[in-house]
């Protein structure tokens, strides 16, 4: 690898750029606000940086024939063909950590927003008219809270949620004994999770084993009543599950930052040519959307000043590293 090799970045929103810059003093790399597509790529890119809105599917790697590593801005990595890159032998590396707080805080706002109806609140006085009533709202006090997936963002979440006083359960393939006894909570099976909890939240990555780890069957088996909350990936829900469940008040609300096939809500022209499953996900990702019952927000978990500043300084660590010959945060395949 040369000192200086072709760096492009995309996606940088002009407000980032100027940081960018800053941390990559020197290494003259291409930056582009757009998103990276089959028109837009350049062929000698050596090192390619870029944000989970800009899928790397293998037909845009193997276009790129000089390329030798991908940085992705992101935690997941469920946008980018990792068969092609393993077949290529083109190592991904990821911010493993940036934003646990960030995203756990955003959790924490779907959750109030919810239980103490914010948004109806809001838009009632906004109106003109200012009355509390039909806009009554539960404590989190003394609730069971659920959370799926106890890593980096559930422990967060967790830790929060001790401070509102909440009892909590929750379920991972991998329990972390240690992590629970610290946190004074306890696992359980996933079924059990959903019969007990006031709350579930979902914080595992999308896998095969996760893909709609909320569905048709054991969406029934969720408290009456209760509520859920998705800032990890779309498609751990089920859309016409979670439809249906809204449909029939199996639950309360849904507070979502992330829809399966989100990319496709506003991308209205790219439906023309996508799957007859993914015109259905769309069409439902809208009820969901527009129902009384949801907070829907645009994937903006990650989106803070601060989480956006460590998410820059780590990428720009893993392409220096990668320059020097040391390869750094490697994404490893999932156990299960
Ligand atoms: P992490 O890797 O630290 O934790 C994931 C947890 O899920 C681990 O404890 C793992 O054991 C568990 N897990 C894996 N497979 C499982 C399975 N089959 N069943 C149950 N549990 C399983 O990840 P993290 O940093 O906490 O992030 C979680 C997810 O949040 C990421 O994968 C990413 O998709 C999402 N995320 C979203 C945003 C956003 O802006 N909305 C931002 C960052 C991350």
């Amino acid at each position: 690898m040369s000192s200086k090799p072709k760096i492009a970045f995309y996606g940088i929103w002009p407000e980032m750029a100027g940081y960018l810059k800053t941390k990559m003093k020197g290494l003259n790399p291409f930056i582009s606000s757009d998103k990276i597509s089959e028109d837009n790529l350049n062929p000698n890119i050596e090192i390619l940086a870029v944000f989970v809105e800009s899928p790397l599917t293998s037909k845009i790697i193997e276009q790129l024939s000089h390329l030798k590593m991908i940085a992705t801005m992101s935690t997941g990595f469920d946008h980018i063909d990792l068969a092609t890159t393993k077949k290529l032998n083109i190592p991904v590396c990821n911010v493993p950590t940036y934003g646990e707080n960030t995203v756990a805080e955003h959790t924490m706002a779907l959750i109030l927003g919810l239980t103490r109806k914010l948004f109806p609140s809001v838009k009632r006085v906004k109106e003109g008219l200012y009355d509390f009533h039909g806009l009554r709202g539960v404590d989190l006090k003394n609730k069971t809270l659920g959370v799926i997936g106890t890593g980096h963002i559930g422990a967060h979440v967790i830790k929060m949620a001790t401070g509102f006083e909440m009892n909590i359960v929750a379920y991972d393939a991998f329990p972390n004994k240690d992590l629970a006894d610290k946190l004074g909570f306890t696992y359980t099976t996933l079924d059990k999770l959903l019969a007990q909890s006031d709350i579930i939240t979902l914080h595992t990555p999308l896998l095969k084993t996760t893909h709609h780890l909320i569905n048709q069957k054991n969406i029934k088996k969720i408290k009456k009543g209760a509520y859920l909350i998705n800032t990890a990936r779309g498609a751990l829900i089920d859309p016409e599950a979670l439809v249906w469940a809204l449909q029939h008040n199996q639950i309360a609300g849904a507070g979502l930052d992330v829809l399966e096939d989100e990319n496709l809500i506003q991308n209205h022209e790219e439906l023309i040519g996508c799957t007859q499953y993914e015109r259905k996900t769309t069409l439902l990702n809208n009820i969901i959307i527009d129902h009384p019952n949801t907070i829907v927000t645009p994937h903006n978990a990650f989106n803070s000043t601060e989480a956006l500043q460590r998410i820059i300084d780590t990428t720009v660590e893993n392409i220096k590293s990668f320059i020097d010959g040391k390869t750094i945060n490697t994404i490893t395949e999932p156990k299960k």
